[in-house]
């Protein structure tokens, strides 16, 4: 505590000011002028219109996936589904329930399940069966696997990029973040699922619906925010989704009316068009990723690599002698050990320099004062630029669905989850702070939509089992 207060008296100190310009050179290719962000928002741009069509489709870093999901929910949306969450920070079974009465009440059980490392790497017939275990001890407890009810309608909420020719089917195209199970990329997902469902026996539940958590996150929106037509999420990953005019996809068949398009914005980059944004710690994250070459973008903005990012950069500096006098701790020179979490608190407006100061001696280092003022900038830059980086993809979206409304003017809403977000504490201000800046004629509201990646599986769900059961009859 005696600490924080003579940080405090020192704050505006020449000396404190110093130690902040010295970061700031040493990461001047972090910090993006507003002309270098649009700039990036003009190159989004141009990879969109490359993966929606179909002569660039095929070889789009930006795959532009058609969802199949035409609409967002119209308050008809209704009953009790079964969802499962895969892919974000926690893999969760939900039991959603969408009432009658009045729009946008929705009540949900939701548990968490651990996946673990063997199976996050393993089979992929593993990580199904786990998924499916999983799926069963939530049906038995929460007593819905008795008999004499019909099946349950089932929504997949799956967070990776997936080729779908409908709703209820999707071919993995890429792992990205820690997943890499063998034996599931070229595969259709729903089909695994099912499989997996008859082996473990029993669960009577029909999966009815494929759905990106983007997507799930635009639709829960959408439940009680009639205009809400763009997904985004920053957590582990990052992405965003947002609704395309069929005219414009020349994947699917038919010009009326419109269709949710997953851009998978995290491979942004992929193609080297970010190259001359590109730090060489940027390049130490990549090499050591488990998925070298792919998610240029995601590496730069999402939750799994900040902490990184942070490390990495004051292992350099240290190394240079610009901080800690020079030395270094194991576990400063160690993948892992700073977190985004870490990087959260350490930017906290009040107790950030002392829980700055609590990290690195936790890494074994021996800070001065200066040291945590340049360290606590360190995370400002790193974050910062993360989510400068989302306001220029998201820019770039808005203005298409600005143009493709021909409107000099837009009002919508942007439906926003993920753990960076969330819980950062000052990263939801300045993204909205910089998308205002940067297209000024789109008048945004942003809704953060608490468990919507789950949530909104069960609102595409409920559309899709209407038309499954009018194909029945
Ligand atoms: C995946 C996306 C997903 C995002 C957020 C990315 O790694 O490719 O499909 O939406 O993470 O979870
Ligand atoms: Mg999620």
């Amino acid at each position: 505590m005696m600490l924080a207060v003579h940080l405090l008296s020192f704050y505006f100190s020449k000396l404190q000011e110093d130690h902040v310009k010295k970061v700031d050179r040493y990461l001047h290719a972090m910090r993006l002028s507003d002309e270098q962000l649009l700039d990036i928002s003009t190159r989004f741009r141009t990879q969109m219109e490359k993966g929606l069509s179909v002569e660039s489709n095929a070889t789009a870093s930006v795959r532009m996936l058609p969802t199949h999901v035409r609409s967002t929910p119209d308050g008809s949306e209704k009953g009790e589904f079964l969802a499962l969450d895969l892919g974000g920070s926690k893999f969760k079974v939900l039991l959603v329930k969408v009432s009658e009465d009045g729009r946008g009440k929705v009540d949900m059980e939701s548990q968490s399940y651990p996946l673990p490392e063997d199976v996050l790497g393993g089979r992929g017939t593993d990580l199904f069966d786990h998924v499916a275990e999983s799926l069963k001890d939530f049906m038995q407890r929460n007593k819905l696997d008795l008999s004499t009810h019909e099946r349950r309608s089932l929504g997949f909420t799956f967070s990776f990029p997936c080729r779908q020719t409908k709703v209820d089917e999707g071919v993995l195209l890429s792992w990205s973040k820690n997943f890499k199970a063998r034996g599931v990329l070229g595969t259709d997902v729903v089909e695994s699922l099912r499989q997996a469902v008859d082996r473990v026996g029993d669960l009577k539940v029909n999966v009815l619906a494929l759905v990106n958590d983007t997507v799930g996150t635009m639709m829960t929106c959408g439940f009680d925010e009639r205009n809400c037509e763009v997904g985004v999420i920053v957590g582990t990953g990052t992405n965003a989704c947002y609704m395309e005019e069929m005219r414009h996809i020349d994947l699917v068949e038919g010009d009326e009316g419109r269709m949710c398009i997953n851009t998978e914005w995290g491979a942004f980059g992929d193609d080297g068009m970010l190259d001359d944004f590109i730090t060489e710690s940027d390049r130490e994250i990549d090499a050591a990723s488990g998925h070298p070459g792919k998610q240029t973008f995601e590496k730069m903005v999402s939750g799994m690599y900040l902490g990184e990012l942070v490390r990495i950069v004051m292992l350099k500096m240290a190394r240079r002698g610009l901080l800690f006098g020079g030395r270094v701790s194991d576990a400063l020179c160690t993948k892992g050990k700073l977190q985004t979490a870490h990087v959260a608190l350490m930017e906290m407006y009040k107790e950030g320099l002392q829980n700055t100061w609590n990290i690195l001696m936790e890494l074994g280092l021996q800070p001065s004062e200066d040291d945590c003022v340049a360290a606590q900038h360190v995370c400002t830059i790193v974050s910062f630029r993360s989510a400068n980086l989302c306001a220029a993809a998201l820019a770039a979206i808005l203005t298409r669905i600005r143009e493709n409304k021909r409107l000099k003017s837009l009002r919508t809403t942007v439906g926003m989850d993920g753990t960076v977000y969330r819980t950062h504490p000052q990263y939801a201000k300045r993204l909205h702070k910089v998308v205002r800046r940067l297209v000024p004629e789109c008048h945004v509201r942003f809704v953060l939509s608490e468990s919507g990646s789950s949530k909104g599986a069960a609102m595409v769900t409920a559309v899709a089992g209407r038309l499954h059961s009018q194909r029945l009859q």
